[in-house]
């Protein structure tokens, strides 16, 4: 089954990918965590996505379709894939529906992370990422060891850092550029008759798995 996760960012659809994952026994698929890789290995792609991205603004669709092939085509994805990030465009919707097509494969839903702006603003600025494995924190403070077992356990672990796309200009561009270009492909996956469940992404990050878990008939 191939979920798409859908909603402005800080949403909560990192928070929610891996519960949601483990619940239906399919991978990841985290474009902005696929670019943070590259950059962080210093590739030709992280090297032209960086100033895009550092702004908040969009990656250009080639390079995220080229992503979205090239996963949703390898082994561990056979079995399905949970979108966190991907689609955030028009022709990223289309271009989706034209690989799953090609793989023989079907949407199975498109869930919606349903929160005000104000919110985001309000998270978004409390947040802190580990730069090692990503992990998302709140409550925490800036140089604090990041404790998630996995990252531990490799060359040490990581520390928490504010993301630059999660400083205040940045997160109203992203929040300007979701309303410009991603609110629409909503309307395209309504017009196409795709499965929309949309939930209350406020709450306990528990109560949010449940509504989400539920939603997808789980
Ligand atoms: P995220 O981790 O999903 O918040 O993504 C971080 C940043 O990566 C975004 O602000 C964009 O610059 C870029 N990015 C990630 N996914 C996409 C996508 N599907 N389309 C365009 N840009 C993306």
């Amino acid at each position: 089954m191939v979920i798409v996760l859908f909603g402005k960012p800080g949403a909560g659809k990192g928070t929610q990918a891996p519960r949601l994952a483990a619940a239906l026994g399919v991978p990841i698929l985290a474009t902005g965590e696929a670019l943070r890789a590259a950059i962080r290995e210093g590739t030709p792609m992280g090297l032209a996505a960086k100033a895009a991205m550092d702004r908040g603004e969009l990656v250009a669709d080639d390079v995220i379709l080229g992503i979205v092939k090239e996963t949703l085509s390898s082994a561990p994805f056979a079995n399905g894939a949970i979108l966190d990030g991907v689609v955030r465009t028009v022709p990223q919707a289309d271009g989706l529906q034209r690989v799953l097509a090609d793989i023989g494969r079907k949407l199975g839903a498109v869930l919606v992370f349903d929160i005000a702006d104000g919110e985001i603003v309000q998270r978004v600025s409390g947040r802190l990422v580990c730069d090692k494995c990503s992990a998302p924190f709140s409550g925490r403070e800036p140089g604090e060891s990041c404790e998630v077992s996995g990252c531990q356990s490799g060359q040490g672990g990581g520390t928490l850092v504010r993301r630059k796309d999660d400083e205040p200009d940045a997160v109203q561009t992203r929040l300007d550029q979701y309303q410009q270009k991603t609110a629409p492909v909503l309307e395209w996956y309504t017009k196409q008759g795709a499965r929309i469940a949309t939930i209350d992404a406020v709450g306990t990050v528990d109560e949010v798995t449940n509504r989400a878990k539920h939603a997808l008939g789980l």
